[in-house]
């Protein structure tokens, strides 16, 4: 096993692997494994591990997504592929900031601006914004979640909400209190006109990863000379897990980035 980046892949007797992972460190991450007691189950079935070798990390997240989705293993329960997405949308109305639920579908994520959270259903959008209401004293008529009435909302009554449904807040404060609470969440919009390739480099190996509106289309290879293409452009494509995997490497700039 090298000790560089990439993915490992745990097979049994099939031909399907049983898990797929990654490292910076392929031999540690595998031995870590081997040592793991919970993990028995999956050693015992195990017939021989396989690995590919990245330039660098990004590379091997980038594959260890897309091997996942496409293998389903056994023993990987995360990763899972999500059809749909929807997400919180805040809209400004005459009397302050609403947020909307809005399905992916319907809107461009990673194209959007003013979206909050990615979620795998409209139950789970509505609970992050019940849990966000109640850490930070926000008023859930307002945030759409109850029922407007004259006695303000029931958060009033147990003193959970600070007041805004009926005046004791200044509304421009508690929408400014929405917008820290919601800060952590923002889905950032690609910031770039066009496709963009993030260069990773490995003691003269090269990998160039070729990336537009956070979706991971072709990956070249210094070794091969060639590029192994995964998808052809589509705005609908957006995929969760390359957004989360892409989004800091490139807001933050920690990795090289040219335009193409
Ligand atoms: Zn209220």
């Amino acid at each position: 096993m090298p000790t560089g980046s990439g993915v490992y892949i745990f097979k049994g007797q099939g031909t399907l692997p049983l898990y797929i992972g990654k490292s910076v460190n392929i031999r540690s991450r595998v031995l870590s494994h081997l040592r793991t007691p919970d993990e028995a189950k999956m050693i015992a079935q195990t017939r021989r591990i396989d690995f590919i070798e990245t330039a660098g990390e990004l590379g091997a997240l980038l594959l260890e997504a897309r091997m996942i989705k496409e293998q389903s293993p056994l023993f990987n329960q995360r990763l899972r592929r999500t059809r749909r997405l929807y997400s919180l949308r805040l809209v400004q109305t005459n009397k302050g900031s609403v947020l909307e639920i809005v399905d992916g579908k319907a809107v461009s994520l990673g194209a959007t601006p003013k979206l909050f959270g990615l979620f795998s259903s409209n139950h789970s959008a509505k609970t992050k914004l019940n849990e966000l209401a109640q850490e930070h004293r926000l008023c859930k008529v307002i945030l759409g979640l109850e029922k407007t009435s004259t006695r303000g909302c029931f958060g009033l009554q147990i003193k959970t909400c600070n007041g805004a449904c009926v005046g004791q807040e200044d509304r421009p404060l508690h929408d400014q209190r929405l917008l820290t609470a919601l800060e952590d969440l923002k889905v950032e919009v690609w910031p770039f006109s066009g496709a963009v390739e993030l260069i990773e480099e490995n003691n003269g190996w090269v990998q160039r990863h070729r990336v537009n509106n956070w979706c991971h289309l072709e990956t070249w290879c210094s070794k091969t000379g060639q590029a192994s293409q995964f998808s052809t452009f589509n705005p609908q494509d957006f995929d969760r897990d390359s957004y989360q995997i892409l989004v800091k490497p490139i807001m933050l700039q920690t990795v090289e980035i040219q335009s193409c």
